[in-house]
């Protein structure tokens, strides 16, 4: 297969960005509070550089919390000047793309939900013209390798250089320890096919639950991924989207000082 990717190193994406990659912070900005707390227990107890946070909220059912909406941009904002921390935030639709872009968030990722969808990615990379915004794509919800490496077509072809993966494992049709079964061999195979681009591995999406993130973390880094994701939150039992797999900035610091970090291999 012939796919041919302009790529950024993950070093020059921005300016104090290392690698391993990890980004931490809640499924879904609540409350400005949740995030400037989230923020501060983050800085306060990790070294990590970029801090997530949903901020429109693609739901598989509707009734469940759709995102506080662009309110919660201004939280990021705000996060961003009192802790330094770099923001990241999902992206679905052109309007996400401007109004995120206005707040001055520095990462974008596309959701796994989004993948799926050719149109809706395109839509995205057409927004993302012009722009050098470092831009992540989830894997699709189905274990379709080919639907992954469009999207990352579609949106490098629109000039994005500054671009990587996040393996959230695929959603399993029978019963799986996993909330998303990882299937290691599709992002093992991204790789073969695109050596130099990075992928972020969300251990938090693949597990479902706490237990699990520790060692899928683990098994990203034994295979030299880029980085991870990790969702936290101030008070994850009472999370208003993923509580169960949700962990506090204090847990995620005693997971990040025993894993075992291996140099990435790009
Ligand atoms: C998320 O990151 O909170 C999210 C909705 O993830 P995914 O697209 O992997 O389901
Ligand atoms: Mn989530």
């Amino acid at each position: 297969m012939d796919v041919n990717l302009t790529l950024s190193p993950l070093e020059n994406w921005i300016e104090g960005l290392e690698q391993p990659l990890v980004i931490s912070g809640p499924c879904s900005a609540e409350s400005e509070e949740q995030v400037l707390e989230t923020a501060r227990q983050l800085k306060k107890y990790t070294n990590i550089k970029v801090l997530r946070a949903g901020i429109w909220k693609p739901r598989t059912r509707p009734g469940a919390f759709e995102g506080i909406g662009v309110v919660g941009l201004k939280w990021l904002k705000k996060a961003k000047e009192e802790t330094g921390l770099l923001t990241a935030v999902e992206v679905a639709t052109a309007e996400h793309v401007e109004l995120a872009l206005k707040f001055g968030v520095d990462i974008l990722w596309v959701g796994a939900r989004t993948t799926v969808n050719p149109f809706a990615v395109q839509e995205v990379a057409d927004a993302l013209r012009g722009y050098d915004v470092p831009v992540l794509v989830k894997n699709p919800i189905n274990p379709d390798l080919q639907l992954w490496i469009g999207a990352l077509e579609r949106i490098n072809q629109a000039g994005i250089t500054k671009l990587g993966g996040i393996h959230r494992g695929f959603s399993p049709m029978s019963g799986s320890q996993y909330r998303n079964d990882p299937s290691w061999e599709i992002p093992i195979e991204l790789k073969r096919i695109i050596p130099n681009l990075p992928i972020v591995c969300d251990p938090s999406h693949i597990a479902g639950n706490r237990t699990l993130i520790e060692p899928i973390s683990q098994k990203a880094f034994d295979m030299q991924m880029n980085g991870i994701m990790i969702e936290s939150h101030i008070d994850p039992d009472n999370a208003l989207s993923d509580a169960k797999q949700q962990i506090t900035p204090k847990t995620l610091a005693g997971i990040l000082d025993r894993l075992i970090i291996r140099e990435p291999n790009t």
